[in-house]
């Protein structure tokens, strides 16, 4: 047999190579915003178009290129960044495989147009699909444009697995923001179709974080800083209050590259335990510092998992700085037999001790005032009254169909409800009516969370809800991320009685709440509501429209340890069992018990 194996051609050898280094746009944007940045650039541009897939473009002022590098930086494996295998252990950029340039020009159309520092003429060359097209002087700016036209033009089994542009953009913002934040001294533009998404000028770490994320960021953050003879952590972590249900926020740079290390990310979180509910995580932006030799960094592609020498001591320091810097902020405990002993951190001693303080309105009401939302379930509340016989027959059969063996109430109590309807608030959360065959519980929360759930899902097909014009209309900013994917949900929410518009970078305006929405709970109501769009992505099992209905319905339901006038309750019982599905939240949990009588005679 004769000889079959063969040395593959560059072209296809750079197309399997960008399968690893060039997923999506994004990967594109983090390619090139770190050559921009190894090449000393102080200032740099991002430009795309339709979330990276026409362009992408990245204009740099850094070090540029001379006419023959401006060729050979297309070439796999060509990097002026090492020249010798131990240079992988003293690596300062971020670049060293030399083969992101070639992987990107093997599946897009790709011009670069580069002049040295000095230099009165530059160089622009072409290249299609890793052929060179054209290679010419040009009177360029100084410094470098990387232009990436129709990304996988020539695979496309690879773009049709691009995700939506609102999917992809995001991808976009995260990488830019994954540079931009470990590189505060850098000033930044990013647009996207000609709208400017970001402008960063130079600034502090602190500045750089409250610019990507918005200013509300600056009360959020506890300042970590410590030095040891392994490595040096600075940064910020969130204050606890302040966590969420997603892990948001969350970055680790080492040597300022963003890294992913799920074993760092417990040490973080570890530190912030006791403080934190399970399933809620901190913000946080911590830089660490490490001589590069105790590092691996080139265990992918993409250069953004690292092995640690010594991983046991960085988990403890990290864990360590973490946890002493919130209990410097009086927000950890104050006793911490876990303590590390290792090192110690200097305690401000004058610093002022504040007692954490907690405000409650005890005057607060939250059926006051909701006259419409009365309005709202009329219909029902009517048919309700009208009808209990009705309406408890449906109830049983109903419940019967989806929840077996569970406590219902008997048919035969609907006279008794409705003479002897008398209720009994039990700690100010829990409401107890009598039925003939004993009696039901409610948790007063769960109910009310289930009425407004099915009140906002019902709103825009019904046509039932008021939209309350402001008087001053409010301003929402948001950081890049969140601003779009408000946007991909402003039709429904606009049809479920908000007034929302976007007005330029970020900021929405809003014009019109639903009546039973104050004015004061918006913000928290849209970053919740942002949140459980995350936390649900991707399963998209729940539509945009429902996702509203559910945070609105948790936003705005009245709390346990609320004091109810015993109008207040009947009106309660009356529209949670007008709802399609009483006995349960919209996120399964039970809204009332039972009591039957034979239970209670058993007890006694
Ligand atoms: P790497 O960054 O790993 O070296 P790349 O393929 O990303 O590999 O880039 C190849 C080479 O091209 C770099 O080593 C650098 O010399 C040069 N280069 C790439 N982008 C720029 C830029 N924006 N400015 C100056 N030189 C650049
Ligand atoms: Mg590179």
């Amino acid at each position: 047999m004769s000889d079959i194996i063969e040395i593959l051609p560059d072209s296809v050898a750079n197309q399997i190579a960008a399968g690893e280094v060039v997923q999506r746009p994004a990967s594109v944007v983090k390619e090139l915003l770190e050559n921009a940045i190894d090449a000393g650039a102080s200032k740099i541009t991002l430009n795309i178009k339709d979330s990276g897939r026409t362009l992408i473009q990245v204009i740099d002022n850094g070090k540029g290129m001379s006419e023959a590098d401006a060729r050979m930086c297309f070439e796999r494996h060509a990097t002026s960044k090492i020249k010798l295998a131990e240079d992988l252990f003293s690596l300062k950029t971020k670049g060293f495989r030399g083969e992101a340039l070639a992987s990107i020009a093997a599946v897009s159309h790709l011009e670069l147009k580069t002049r040295l520092r000095n230099n009165d003429v530059g160089t622009c060359v072409t290249m299609e699909g890793s052929s060179l097209i054209a290679h010419e002087p040009d009177a360029c700016a100084e410094g470098t444009s990387i232009s990436v036209k129709n990304l996988f033009y020539n695979i496309p089994a690879r773009r049709k697995f691009l995700k939506t542009d609102s999917i992809e953009l995001k991808h976009v913002i995260e990488e830019f923001q994954r540079v931009a934040l470990v590189h505060p001294s850098t000033h930044f533009y990013f647009f996207h179709n000609e709208q400017e998404i970001f402008h960063l000028t130079a600034g502090t770490f602190r500045q750089r974080i409250i610019s990507v994320f918005g200013d509300k960021y600056n009360e959020r953050l506890v300042p970590v800083k410590e030095e040891t003879s392994i490595l040096f952590i600075e940064g910020f972590v969130g204050k606890p209050e302040f966590a969420k249900k997603t892990r948001g926020e969350q970055y680790v740079f080492v040597n300022q590259r963003f890294i992913r290390n799920n074993y760092l990310n417990h040490a973080i979180q570890k530190a912030y335990e006791d403080l934190l509910p399970t399933h809620e995580f901190p913000s946080y932006f911590l830089q660490v510092t490490i001589a590069p030799d105790k590092i691996d960094i080139n265990i992918n592609p993409t250069k953004t998992e690292i092995k640690f020498d010594d991983e046991k001591s960085v988990y403890a320091i990290i864990r360590t700085a973490v946890k002493q810097a919130l209990g410097k902020y009086q927000i950890s405990p104050v006793l911490d037999f876990e303590r590390e002993t290792g090192f110690d951190l200097p305690i401000d001693e004058n610093r002022e001790l504040k007692q954490p303080t907690i405000k409650v309105n005890p005057e607060y009401n939250p059926f006051k005032e909701k006259t419409s939302l009365k309005n709202a379930f009329q219909t029902h509340t009517e048919r309700n009254r009208n009808n209990w016989d009705v309406l408890l027959t449906d109830l049983k059969a109903n419940s019967s169909k989806e929840i077996e063996n569970e406590a219902l109430i008997p048919s035969q109590e609907q006279d008794h409800i409705k003479e002897a309807f008398s209720v009994l608030q039990l700690n100010h959360s829990y409401i107890v009516t009598t039925l003939r065959s004993g009696l039901i519980l409610i948790d007063q929360q769960r109910a009310h969370e289930r009425i407004l759930y099915e009140y906002f899902l019902n709103s825009n097909t019904q046509h039932s809800y008021c939209c309350q014009q402001l008087m001053f209309p409010e301003t929402l900013e948001l950081s890049a991320i969140d601003a779009t994917m408000l946007n991909t949900i402003l039709p429904e929410l606009n049809a479920k009685g908000f007034d929302i518009s976007e007005f330029g970078k970020n900021t929405f305006v809003i014009n019109g709440l639903p009546t039973e929405m104050e004015l004061n709970s918006i913000h928290s109501f849209i970053e919740k509501l942002l949140e459980e769009i995350k936390m649900n992505a991707g399963t998209d099992k729940n539509n945009a429209s429902e996702k509203i209905a559910r945070t609105s319905a948790k936003v705005l339901c009245i709390k346990r340890n609320t004091s109810l006038l015993a109008e207040e309750m009947k009106n309660l019982l009356d529209k949670l069992f007008a709802c399609e599905q009483p006995n349960y939240t919209p996120s399964g949990k039970t809204i009332f018990v039972t009591l039957s009588n034979e239970e209670l005679e058993n007890k006694f």
